[in-house]
């Protein structure tokens, strides 16, 4: 399975970086040896002094697909989840600077955070959903998914041109504003609504 990961997909995070609004979506991929393992908790990787949280709405393909249009998307998943893209914001900046690729900086060992799912039928509409990070009992990082550049659906169906969605693949939907770094012993708590979906440890 593959981690398809959208890029700039929120206004007032793209301005927090001091990035260009993009054209269409940014994409990059992390390989399954990023997901952090059940009840582990989240090391610092020795090559960064910078690691940042970036809280996203997840979405699990349940169907193979390719070239999924738009108005079909919604049948390539039925689960909703949330989960951390982990960047090593430090030696991101390099890469970038460099236009050189960010996997390393994206793709490390433990840099997916995956919450539990939750069925799509739990929401009226999945691009009115609220959720947060909290870090020490205090939130960070607020989004809604009526704030996407490109909803679900259109991220479907653009990164489908590119790859074919298999069963089990995850897509990372985008950070909205709050990013900033993590230390050791900081407890996070990533919620959807109210509802608790991970809690990690760092070290
Ligand atoms: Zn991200």
């Amino acid at each position: 399975m593959k981690l398809i990961c959208i890029g700039r997909n929120y206004a007032k995070h793209i301005e927090e970086l001091d990035n260009e609004r993009p054209e269409n979506p940014v994409v990059f991929m992390k390989p399954d040896s990023a997901i952090l393992l059940k009840k582990q908790p989240f090391f610092i990787p020795e090559f960064s002094n910078d690691v940042h949280h970036e809280v996203e709405i997840l979405i699990k393909i349940k169907k193979i697909g390719k070239y999924i249009e738009k108005q079909f998307a919604h049948k390539y998943y039925d689960e909703v989840g949330l989960g951390i893209d982990f960047t090593a914001r430090d030696l991101q900046s390099k890469l970038k600077a460099k236009g050189l690729p960010w996997e390393k900086a994206k793709a490390f060992d433990g840099a997916a955070v995956i919450g539990q799912w939750l069925p799509k039928t739990q929401f009226k509409n999945v691009d009115n959903i609220g959720f947060s990070l909290q870090i020490n009992g205090q939130t960070v990082q607020e989004g809604n998914t009526s704030h996407m550049l490109w909803k679900i659906d259109e991220i479907i169906e653009y990164v489908s041109k590119y790859f074919t969605l298999k069963i089990g693949d995850i897509i990372f939907t985008g950070t909205p504003a709050g990013v900033g770094p993590v230390k050791p012993n900081d407890q996070m708590i990533g919620l959807i609504g109210d509802q608790e979906m991970f809690k990690i440890k760092v070290k």
